[in-house]
């Protein structure tokens, strides 16, 4: 059996499981016991790499600052920040059949529950444990603002910071992800670093692509006011 990553156990032990009963009250009917049956995904090998990575992902200040300034703010601007979010908002993580292979990953409100396409259940490949934890980073951002909405602004700060994320990991190892030919990286983690460091200033690119994916979604909430982009995004007109 492959060895569950080494954070595994620091997270054991810090588990809240508190507020469990409270948020899901039809598991005291279930005969296996709470903490061994919330803790399960943690077992699982792939998950627990990804999240092994996380944990050691930094995010580049200047790469902040530069999201910043395209006015996208990150839900978190680090790896064991969302890590900890993670912990303390007790969300978990497995891999369930997503509606299509194009999504790689999806939060569940109801079950707070980020769930990861099963086509990569028991996937070492590096880079795809990578992606992964880019994946659970961006759902982890939409499970952060405790609605089940989302808005082009929200997509916004989720996928610049999976860019800056991917920058990151690139800095970190080189260039693993080019000989892929996962979906998750080639229709997913790579593009967007591409596109939101593109040297065009009105970032033509990547007002297309989020326009193609989430142009149907409010430009903007209560939690993530509509930046500039956003608008343009939301403007078919505009590009
Ligand atoms: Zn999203």
């Amino acid at each position: 059996m492959p060895l569950v990553a080494p954070v595994f156990n620091s997270i054991v032990s810090n588990f809240q499981i508190r507020d469990y009963k409270w948020r899901n009250p039809q598991t005291s009917n279930n005969p296996q016991p709470l903490f061994a049956e919330q803790l399960t995904w943690l077992k699982d090998p792939t998950i627990s790499s990804a999240i092994n990575e996380l944990e050691q992902l930094q995010i580049a200040s200047e790469d902040i600052r530069y999201l910043n300034n395209m006015g996208i703010m990150l839900p978190f601007c680090s790896g064991k920040d969302a890590l900890d979010f993670i912990k303390k908002s007790n969300v978990r993580i497995s891999f369930e059949k997503t509606s299509s292979k194009n999504i790689h990953a999806q939060y569940d409100y109801s079950k707070n529950l980020i769930m990861l396409n099963d086509m990569y259940k028991n996937n070492q490949d590096f880079p795809v444990i990578l992606a992964l934890a880019e994946a659970i980073l961006h759902e982890c951002g939409h499970a952060k603002d405790n609605d089940g909405d989302s808005s082009i602004q929200e997509e916004l700060g989720n996928l610049g910071m999976n860019a800056a994320a991917h920058r990151a990991f690139l800095k970190k190892y080189g260039d693993i992800f080019s000989e892929s030919d996962a979906l998750i990286i080639k229709d997913g983690v790579s593009i967007y670093s591409t596109l939101f460091f593109d040297p065009d200033p009105e970032k033509k690119e990547l007002v297309r692509r989020i326009r193609q994916k989430y142009g149907y979604l409010p430009v903007g909430d209560m939690l993530h006011p509509p930046s500039q982009i956003a608008f343009r995004i939301k403007d078919k007109k505009s590009i």
